[in-house]
């Protein structure tokens, strides 16, 4: 068992630089999610640590090897990709066997290892079956299987569970997370959905256009993040975010139509700022008569309220209980100025206060 660490690692695809020098500790059998938006370089930053993308400068080292310009197949990874990349021609016991066949491996031994990726992934019934006659989420399951056998030091997992049906992606993020408790190897595994983030990390990496925005535990991330990025990147529906001027006794919020009164310091008065707050931290205050109900989404134990304010900026809100706002309805909001986050106006970094 091994940890990852990247240090000053560039990628350059010709005379695009798509990686800008990622410094990164993964602890050893830690589960860490890369997460970003599509381009990022999420996918790059992983088939770097796979071996699969020359590393252009820095360095990776998987325990206390140096790694940088080794073989795929020496560095002790696995990787899982989204698209299962199964032989059609073989069973499930096949495809699973299959590397280490190649590598020469004694029967006896294939089958044990076999036996046990199966037992772990409940794949047992489904070992003479050929991947055509499999579901999608059993497919992926083959796939993690290989990977299993193999027993790498570090998993690496590449948007697995971004082919499957919505039901499907849920019952695997939980067998994803079990199987990291039970194997307690390292795991790296990419995506750019931020529940999936959330729920199977020990630590996030939120990339952006190939730097680390920030690196933390999901709690850390969602309740104390570095910027406007990753506040409004992690939590679901996103934060709200409302343009402001710092004044003396706190922000003017035009879209609130009042000023939030936060204490910044002195030398901020005048800027610009947007301030940040969560549906979850609002309440819908049915007395007040400043912002129409755009339109009221209910999901059952909770509905999503959209209001319209006067200075077109878009705010959510989330009610739960039993009495919910209608579209159509006026109101105006409350919530607790300890739950509100300040960025600057235009770094669009947290401004801590
Ligand atoms: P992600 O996985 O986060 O969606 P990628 O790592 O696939 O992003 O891509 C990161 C950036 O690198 C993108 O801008 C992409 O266009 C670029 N890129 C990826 N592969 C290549 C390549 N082979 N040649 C040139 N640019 C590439
Ligand atoms: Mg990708």
């Amino acid at each position: 068992m091994s940890g990852v660490t990247l240090g000053n690692v560039i990628k350059r695809y010709g005379d695009v630089q798509v990686i800008h020098g990622v410094d990164l500790q993964i602890e050893d059998g830690e589960f860490c999610v890369f997460v970003g938006p599509s381009g990022c370089g999420k996918s790059t930053l992983l088939r770097m640590v796979a071996g699969l993308e020359e590393t252009t400068e820095g360095t990776i080292s998987i325990g206390s090897r140096d790694v940088t310009h080794m073989d795929p197949a020496q560095r002790g990874v696995a990787m899982v990709f989204q698209t299962y990349a199964l032989y059609p021609h073989m069973t499930v016991k096949e495809n699973m066997g299959f590397g280490l066949k190649m590598n020469g491996h004694p029967k006896s031994e294939i089958d044990q290892k076999v036996g046990e990726a199966s037992r772990i992934l409940k794949l047992d019934d489904y070992l003479s079956r050929k991947p055509a006659a499999l579901s999608g989420g059993q497919r992926q399951r083959v796939s993690i299987g290989r990977a299993i056998v193999r027993g790498p030091e570090v998993f690496l997992f590449d948007e697995p569970l971004s082919n499957l049906d919505a039901e499907l992606r849920v019952e695997m993020r939980v067998e994803i997370a079990r199987l990291h408790k039970e194997i307690g190897a390292t795991m790296i595994y990419v995506t750019h959905d931020q529940v999936e983030a959330m729920t199977l990390a020990d630590k996030i990496v939120v990339l952006r256009a190939g730097y680390i925005e920030q690196v933390g535990a999901p709690m850390e991330l969602y309740r104390d993040p570095d910027s406007k990025f990753v506040a409004g990147f992690i939590g679901s529906p996103a934060m709200n975010f409302l343009n402001g001027v710092v004044k003396e006794g706190g922000i003017d919020v035009p879209a609130l139509q009042t000023t939030v009164p936060v204490k910044l310091p002195a030398d901020h008065v005048g800027r610009s700022v947007t301030i940040g707050v969560r549906p979850e931290h609002i309440e819908v205050d049915r007395a007040g008569k400043t912002h129409s109900v755009d339109l009221s989404e209910s999901l059952g134990g909770v509905s999503y309220v959209y209001l319209m304010s006067e200075t077109g900026e878009k705010i959510v809100v989330e009610e739960r209980g039993d009495e919910r706002s209608n579209e159509g309805d006026t109101v105006s909001m409350r919530f607790d100025t300890g739950h509100v986050m300040v960025f600057d106006g235009e770094t669009e970094k947290r401004i801590r206060f």
